[in-house]
C-alpha cells in the first residue's frame, strides 16, 4: 500500500472532531464492518482500517503527531502503527460498555483502597518509612477464600455452565449479533456455593486491620500516590487482590514555601541592618543556617543557598536551592531619641524629611512618655 488513507476521512469525522465524537464514529463504523457481522469479502480488511484509524486518533499524543506530520508515527510508516490493540473499546462498541477488569468465568477482583498519609515537609525532604494501619477486606481463614463451607466446594455454575457468559444470537439485517451478558445467577464467576462459610457467609473475605511500612522516597509531594499492588481488598471467593495507593500529603512549613524542588523564605531585616550588614539565621529543613546579610543589600534580594532544597524525586544526587528573599522592613514606630538619629542621618545625606513633632498630638503623647 503506497498511499495511506487519511485517518478522519475513514472515522467519516472532520479534524477538529472531540473525543467523544471519534468514539462514536468508531463504535458506528465497527458495529457496521466487524466481520462476525458483515460477510462482505472487504468488511475484514475495511474494519482493520477503521481500528487502526481509531487507535491513532484516540490517543492524544499519536493524534497530535499525525496532525502535524500527516504519519501515524511507525516505525518505517509503510502502513498503520497499532493493529488490534485496545480490546475493550471494540468490546464496548458491541456490548456497550463493561465493566473495567472484568474476566468473564474467574473470580472478581477485589478493589482498590486509597490512604491519606500526612508527613512533613522535612520529612519528604529526606524519604521516610511509615507504619501504616488500615481495615481491609482480607481472604477468610475459615473457607481459605473459597466461599464455600469447609468440606463442601464451589459447584460449576448450571446456568452458565462456568462460563460466567450468557451468549445469545439474533439474526439482524446486517447478519448474525452475537449478544453476550453475564451470567445472572453467578455474576461472571462460573461457580456458585451451595453451602456458605459460616464465617464470611459466603463472600471468601473477612475485614481485617493490616498493618504495612510504606517507603516514602525523598522528593515526594503533596498529591503523590505510591501504589503498593496486592495491597488492596482481595476480591471475593478467591479472586486476585487490588492494589492500595497511598496518597503522600505534606503538611505546609511554617516558614518555608515550597514549588516543586524549590524552597523559598522570607527574611525580615531592618533598615540599619540592610545598609550596614548584619548576620541572620534562616531556617532550613537540616536546621537553623546562619548567613551574612552584605553592606547595602537591597529589598528584594535574592540570596540562594544551593543545593539546600528538595531532592528530584527521578533523578537521585540532585537537590533544588533554597531561595532567601530579604525584605526591608522600614519601622512604623520610632522613639524620640530613634527619631533624632534618623533625623540626624537625613541631614547628613542632604535629605528633607518632615520636621520632628509633625506626627501631632501622639506624637506628643510618645514625646512626653519617652
Ligand atoms: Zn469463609
Ligand atoms: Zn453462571
Amino acid at each position: 500500500m503506497a498511499t495511506e488513507r487519511d485517518l478522519y476521512a475513514v472515522l467519516g469525522v472532520g479534524r477538529d472532531a472531540s473525543d467523544a465524537e471519534i468514539k462514536r464514529a468508531f463504535r458506528r463504523l465497527a458495529q457496521q464492518w466487524h466481520p462476525d457481522v458483515n460477510q462482505e469479502a472487504a468488511a475484514s480488511v475495511r474494519f482493520k482500517e477503521i481500528n487502526e484509524a481509531y487507535q491513532v486518533l484516540s490517543d492524544p499524543q499519536r493524534r497530535q503527531a499525525y496532525d502535524m506530520f500527516g504519519t501515524t508515527g511507525a516505525p518505517g510508516d509503510g502502513g498503520f502503527a497499532g493493529g488490534f490493540g485496545n480490546f475493550s473499546d471494540i468490546f464496548d462498541a458491541f456490548f456497550g460498555g463493561t465493566q473495567a477488569g472484568t474476566r468473564r468465568g474467574h473470580p472478581l477482583a477485589g478493589a482498590d483502597l486509597r490512604y491519606d498519609l500526612r508527613i512533613t515537609l522535612e520529612e519528604a525532604v529526606r524519604g521516610v518509612e511509615k507504619e501504616i494501619e488500615f481495615p481491609v477486606l482480607a481472604r477468610c481463614e475459615t473457607c481459605s477464600g473459597s466461599g464455600a463451607k469447609p468440606g463442601s466446594e464451589p459447584i460449576t455454575c448450571e446456568q452458565c455452565g462456568g462460563r460466567g457468559e450468557i451468549r445469545s444470537t439474533r439474526r439482524t439485517m446486517l447478519g448474525q449479533m452475537v449478544n453476550v451478558s453475564t451470567c445472572p445467577r453467578c455474576q461472571g464467576e462460573g461457580k456458585t456455593i451451595t453451602e456458605p462459610c459460616e464465617t464470611c457467609r459466603g463472600d471468601g473475605r473477612t475485614e481485617r486491620r493490616r498493618s504495612l511500612r510504606v517507603t516514602i522516597p525523598p522528593g515526594i509531594d503533596e498529591g503523590h500516590q505510591i501504589r503498593l499492588s496486592n495491597e488492596g481488598e482481595v476480591g471475593p471467593r478467591g479472586g486476585p487482590p487490588g492494589s492500595l495507593y497511598v496518597a503522600v500529603h505534606v503538611a505546609p512549613h511554617p516558614s518555608l514555601r515550597r514549588e516543586g524542588t524549590e524552597l523559598a523564605y522570607d527574611a525580615d531585616v531592618s533598615i540599619a541592618q540592610a545598609a550596614l550588614g548584619t548576620r541572620i539565621t534562616v531556617p532550613t529543613v537540616e536546621g537553623e543556617e546562619e548567613i551574612e546579610i552584605k553592606a547595602g543589600t537591597q529589598p528584594g534580594t535574592e540570596i540562594r543557598l544551593r543545593g539546600r532544597g528538595v531532592p528530584h524525586l527521578r533523578r537521585a544526587g540532585s537537590r533544588g536551592d533554597l531561595h532567601v528573599f530579604v525584605n526591608v522592613i522600614v519601622p512604623a514606630k520610632l522613639s524620640k531619641r530613634q527619631r533624632e538619629i534618623l533625623a540626624e542621618y537625613a541631614a547628613e545625606a542632604g535629605e528633607e524629611v518632615a520636621p520632628p513633632g509633625n506626627g501631632g498630638i501622639l506624637d506628643k503623647v510618645r514625646d512626653a512618655l519617652g
